[in-house]
This record gives structure tokens, C-alpha cells and sequence, in this order.
């Protein structure tokens, strides 16, 4: 239909807005009204074609309190629908492109199912689907919102094609069906926070995938097929031809995205690490297993055997984003600087070997155990100097001047924010101050007592901590974990040294936190002939006093070695006047 200048008229306009209206109606769809609680799926991967294949069953489960009879589902927008079926008998669908930064190209390709019946709620309906289409790189969601071009293509890597293959699954490329609400990458926050959702609503999904390749004959190499999840890949002879093959299971989408590569793989393989790489990295493949290998005794003592063997796999593109899914990491193996590829194999190995369902958990620990890994290797000013690196983003991010509105302390506390960022940082920094406070010994042991199955609350791991010292720690979880109280910020009020009857001195420090909060700091005193360190613990917009014994004359006084985030570190020096008389 066309419609000339002429006729495009006040009344037009007016059908148009009522044809809109209704369309609306139709479409004021319940997005998120079921979960995908099953997927059975064969894909055929064509690199040749860079097309995907696909076609099972997958099982809809109504997450409502009421009947459902039209369920929404979507693909990547390069992908088509070509079959529903309930049973034997096609069902009615109407496909629509969909605009949503949940996609690589920023669209997907949404069914709006019409289902033979109603879904009673909890009640459950199984499809069988097929779909098919050409998964090229994309990074349309990110260049719209200006992202410069190079930048976007080191982010959004995910293609198929005869020399590499990898996709990435949910929040990058939607290879297998997904029901969510819109993604906008240009309002903060909207797509962490609806993958974190679908996440939520994923956790105990199955899925089940079979993946084949056709004949690579004349390849020098044949593929190696890794996917996320369990699985074994194979290779199967035909005369001549060879067919890879992989089959993949995972047992809770909550815990990781399922994701597959398919490369010219050789193979290094150590006890704690397979590094799967591509030709020309030999080198850069033996030094991460190698550093592999020098971390895994750090991180099996924090925290203890590896659930499941860490796989590593190169990325061509020497510039591609790293990602994770569980104990798989897909990162370019360009570099073999040891330092880097033992902070990765560190973060790599913690996840391997323990798995929580709360980010600053999961990762916080996993990016804990960077800084560990540091400590060990470079000593503690190493580690300091490496949170503080992390800490100007923090630091950015909560801004003291302005401290959070009581809305947004929950919001943004740590238990609940959608800033992936902040969470990660921050996470890291709560981890060193509790190991700062409780000791390696309690610590590691409070680690060792969770149990991903049991946390169903939020004070489950707070309370583990807990249990590990006779310390009240409330106040601790309250200002870092469960809400957002910003940062402190330290300063001596005051200072004063006497000389005793043995001819040392006793000074007596008094430090203002004017933070809104509180934290266990440690503070030196400079004085002639060395140093000495204390910790004291001071709330948020409350003062301590400690009276320190030093052998010399105190000179000056420093609060804070870098271990406590913090909103103003320029008033952390303080001289101490020579005492009188
Ligand atoms: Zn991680």
C-alpha cells in the first residue's frame, strides 16, 4: 500500500492512528509470561553459507497467575521462523521484527504464537520449531548508539564462517529462542537488567543441543566443535569426509549462557586448564596454562576442587572482548604476558571450582582472586595498587558529595544493581576488606560452608561470614551489601603525642569519618626509625580515638594503605607537631 502526499490526509492519518490503536491492543503482549523451561534442539552449522539450522522442541511454561493462550518468542533478526507446531498440527503465528539491544543486530525476530489452548498458570505446552537463517557479524546495537566502529566490532564478534565460528547465546546473539522485554542499550541499565531477569527465570531451564557440521574435507585440520555446558565433541568418517560433531547439555540456564565455537583448534592440556588455540598461538597457549597451573594451588585452597575442568578457547580477532560461561573462557590467546594470563587464569580458575547465583558473589570472589593472585605473586602493594585501579570506577560511581537517596540505597546496593560494573569492583574491594578484617583462616572456611543450593536469601552468605567470628558485622553488610550507603571518607581530627616515663611516646589519633559509610581502616604512623600499623574500625559519620605506644617520635600519620574504598583520599596525611615540654 502507498500512499500519495495528497491523499495522506487528517483522515488518513486518523485510520491510521486507530489501526495503530488496536495493533497496539493486540500487542500489548505479556513479553516475559513464560518461561523456556526446555530445549531440545539439532542444529546444522553451514560455515561455508554462515548459516544456522535449527529445529526441536522446546517446553513454555506459564510464570502467570492467569490462563495464557498467545506466548511471544524470539530470534536473532537474521534468523526466520519457518515452522510452530503443537503436536502434529501447525499453529497460527505472526511474525513481527522487534527492535531490542538483546541482539547483536539490535532486532529480533518475534513469533507471536497464537497456542491451540489456554495454558493454565505454572501449567506447561511443548512446541516444535524450526528456524533458520545467516549469523554474520553485527554490531548494529552498538554503532547506533555511537559506538565507534572498530570498538563495536571488538565487542559484538559473533559470526560463523568457514575459517572461525562462535556464538555467543542470550544478551549477544539469539541462536536459540528467548521471551523478554525490549533491550535499550541507550537507557543505562535496560539490558543488564533485563538479562538478568531472564536469567532469574531461567535458572533450572534445561537445554540440550546436538550441533554437525558438513564435510570439511581439504581442511589441513579438522574442526574442534566446544560448547559451554557438558559435552563431548567428535569427529565422524565418511570415506573421505569428515563430519564434526558436538552434543551439549546444561542443567540450569541460570548459571550460564550456553555458547559454541568451532575453530582449527590445536590443544594444550594440563591438569587444571585445556587450552584450546588456534595455530600461530602456541606459545601464548603454554604460557596460560602454564600460569594456569602456578595459580591452581592458590585457588583450590581458597576456594577448593575445581567442580569442572577449565577450557580455554582462542578468539581470532587479538582485540575481541573475553567471555565467560562458567569454566569456559573464550579470550584472544595474542599476548603471553604471564602477569596478564595469570590474572585470567585466576578469575578462570575460581569459577571452575566454586558458583554462586548472586553477582557480587560470583564475581566478586572471582575478581578477589585476582587480587590474590597478585599478593602471592607481587606482594600486598601490588594487590593495593591493582584495587586501586578498580576504584576510580567505584569511586565515579559514588560520588560522596552526593549521598544516595534513600530509594536508590536498596536499588543500588549490592545485592540488587543492575551496574554489572559497580558490582564487580565493588564486590572486589567488600572481599579484600572482609579478608582485611576476619583473617584468611575464617574467611576461607566461611567460603567453603555455601552452598549455591541454599542461598535463598540474601543474609545467607552475610550470616556464614558472621559465623566465623565473634565481630558484630551488621553494621558492615548494612553500609557495603544490602544497601547502598556510599563510601567513607577518613580524616585525623586530631593528634596528639606525649613522651612516657621509658622515653617512648603515647599518641593519641582521633579520626572523623565524615562518610555516610562506616569501615575497619588501618593507619600508620611514621616515626623516627620505622612504622607502625594499626586498624581501627570507625562507622559512617562517627569518630575513633586509639592510643598508640611508639618507640620513636611519631612524625606523621597516614590513614588508609588503599584497602578501603574511599570518596576523598587527598585528607589522609596528617603531621603530627612535636610534642611539648
Ligand atoms: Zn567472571
Amino acid at each position: 500500500m502507498r500512499f500519495s502526499r495528497k491523499k495522506f490526509g487528517l483522515r488518513t492519518l486518523w485510520f491510521l492512528c486507530a489501526l495503530c490503536a488496536s495493533a497496539m491492543n493486540c500487542v500489548a503482549l505479556d513479553r516475559e509470561a513464560f518461561s523456556i523451561t526446555n530445549y531440545d534442539l539439532n542444529l546444522q552449522i553451514e560455515p561455508e553459507q554462515h548459516r544456522l539450522g535449527a529445529r526441536g522442541k522446546i517446553t513454555l511454561r506459564n510464570d502467570t497467575s492467569t490462563p495464557q493462550k498467545v506466548a511471544v518468542l524470539q530470534i536473532s533478526s537474521s534468523l526466520d521462523w519457518r515452522s510452530i507446531r503443537v503436536g502434529d498440527k501447525a499453529v497460527q503465528f505472526v511474525r513481527q521484527p522487534l527492535t531490542s539491544d538483546m541482539d547483536h543486530t539490535g532486532s529480533l525476530s518475534e513469533a507471536i504464537v497464537t497456542l491451540p489452548q489456554d495454558v493454565a498458570p505454572h501449567g506447561t505446552i511443548d512446541l516444535d520449531i524450526a528456524y533458520e537463517g545467516v549469523i554474520v557479524v553485527d554490531a548494529t546495537r552498538l554503532t547506533r548508539v555511537g559506538t565507534p566502529e572498530q570498538m563495536a566490532a571488538n565487542a559484538d564478534w559473533d559470526h560463523i564462517s568457514p575459517e572461525f565460528s562462535a556464538l555467543r547465546g542470550v544478551g549477544y546473539v539469539a541462536w536459540y529462542p528467548i521471551a523478554t522485554e525490549v533491550a535499550n542499550l541507550s537507557e543505562e541499565e535496560s539490558l543488564f537488567e533485563i538479562l538478568s531477569r531472564w536469567k532469574a527465570r531461567e535458572a533450572g531451564s534445561h537445554m540440550k543441543l546436538s550441533f554437525h557440521s558438513p564435510d570439511l574435507t581439504g581442511e589441513p585440520m579438522t574442526s574442534v566443535m566446544l560448547c559451554s555446558g557438558r559435552g563431548i565433541p567428535g569427529v565422524t568418517r565418511e570415506g573421505t569426509a569428515k563430519f564434526p560433531w558436538a552434543e551439549c547439555s546444561f542443567d540450569d540456564l541460570g548459571r550460564s549462557a550456553p555458547s559454541f565455537a568451532i575453530g582449527n583448534y590445536a590443544v594444550v592440556d594440563r591438569p587444571s586448564v585445556t587450552v584450546y588455540h588456534l595455530p600461530a598461538r602456541a606459545v601464548a597457549a603454554e604460557a596460560y596454562a602454564a600460569a594456569a597451573e602456578t595459580v591452581a594451588p592458590l585457588i583450590a585452597d581458597w576456594f577448593g576442587v575445581p567442580r569442572e575442568k577449565a577450557r580455554t578457547a582462542d578468539l581470532p580477532d587479538p582485540d575481541a572482548a573475553p567471555f565467560e560461561s562458567g569454566a569456559l573462557l573464550l579470550t584472544p590467546l595474542s599476548s603471553a604476558a604471564p602477569s596478564t594470563a595469570g590474572l585470567a587464569a585466576a578469575h578462570q580458575l575460581t569459577h571452575a571450582s566454586f558458583f554462586s547465583p548472586r553477582t557480587w558473589i560470583n564475581e566478586g570472589l572471582a575478581h578477589f582472586a585476582q587480587v590474590l593472585y597478585l599478593e602471592q605473586q607481587r606482594g600486598r602493594q601490588a594487590a593495593l595498587e591493582y584495587l586501586a585501579a578498580h576504584r576510580s570506577a567505584l569511586s565515579a560511581a559514588e560520588s560522596s558529595a552526593t549521598p544516595p537517596r534513600s530509594e536508590d540505597e536498596a536499588n543500588h546496593s549490592l545485592i540488587h544493581t543492575a551496574n554489572e560494573e559497580l558490582s564487580r569492583s565493588k564486590a572486589m574491594c567488600v572481599w579484600w576488606m572482609l579478608r582485611d578484617m576476619l583473617g584468611d583462616v575464617a574467611l576461607k572456611k566461611a567460603v567453603a560452608a555455601y552452598k549455591p543450593e541454599q542461598d535463598k536469601e540474601p543474609s545467607y552468605m552475610p550470616l556464614l561470614i558472621s559465623a566465623q567470628t565473634q565481630r558484630d558485622l551488621e553494621w558492615f553488610f548494612d553500609d557495603w551489601v544490602y544497601r547502598d550507603h556510599g563510601l567513607p571518607d577518613f580524616k585525623v581530627e586530631s593528634a596528639f603525642a606525649h613522651k612516657t616515663m621509658t622515653n617512648s611516646y603515647l599518641l593519641t589519633v582521633t579520626i572523623d569519618n565524615l562518610g555516610t559509610a562506616g569501615a575497619e581502616v588501618p593507619v600508620t604512623i611514621r616515626m623516627n626509625g620505622g612504622e607502625i600499623t594499626r586498624r581501627v574500625e570507625i562507622r559512617a559519620r562517627s569518630k575513633g580515638t586509639i592510643r598508640i605506644e611508639t618507640p620513636g617520635l611519631p612524625q606523621e600519620i597516614r590513614i588508609n594503605d588503599g584497602s578501603v574504598p574511599e570518596s576523598d583520599l587527598t585528607n589522609n596525611t596528617f603531621k603530627v607537631e612535636r610534642p611539648q615540654g
